[in-house]
């Protein structure tokens, strides 16, 4: 492997949190309980949208913003797995080849630990690469803490088809 084809990209996504009971809770691709999930455009499911903004990054593809626009009705409710399947098949099709992605989802309740496992098998099958998420509470700290919204952060190392010799 050339080091030099190695390119690192970072995501970070957040979303305000419903108080709506009803609204579905998405994380990952995996539902969680209780409930009063993220407002969004799309399912809302930040930790989706923050790997596929590393993806996109690691491989100069701009951000999901340019992709999956937030007023385009064709996005609207979509399931973020959907959205995150074909990220995936935008960078490989440039080439690249994904190697990790690391994630980090902070949110104040309910708690997502045990969610973990489900969310890793997930994302990992979708992405074709081994994918972690850890888990971290706000600690009661400002309006995360008061569980009015989640934030999710990730890193992606991807092999690139071209290699750069600075
Ligand atoms: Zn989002």
């Amino acid at each position: 492997m050339d080091i030099t084809s190695l390119r690192v990209g970072s995501g970070l996504d957040i979303h305000k949190l419903s108080s709506d009971p009803e609204r579905r809770f998405i994380v990952g691709g995996v539902e969680i309980q209780p409930s009063n999930g993220p407002i969004g455009h799309s399912d809302g499911d930040p930790l989706c949208h923050a790997i596929a903004d590393c993806l996109l990054g690691a491989s100069g593809l701009g951000d999901i913003g340019d992709h999956f626009g937030d007023t385009d009705p064709q996005w609207k409710n979509v399931d973020s797995m959907d959205l995150l399947r074909r990220v995936v098949d935008m960078v490989r099709g440039l080439g690249y080849q994904i190697l990790n992605i690391d994630s980090t989802i902070v949110l104040q309740h309910p708690k997502v630990k045990r969610f973990r496992p489900m969310m890793q098998e997930r994302l990992t099958q979708v992405v074709g690469a081994p994918v972690s998420v850890k888990a971290k509470s706000p600690e009661e700290v400002g309006s995360l803490g008061q569980s009015e919204g989640v934030v999710a952060f990730a890193t992606a190392l991807c092999l690139s088809p071209n290699s750069s010799n600075i």
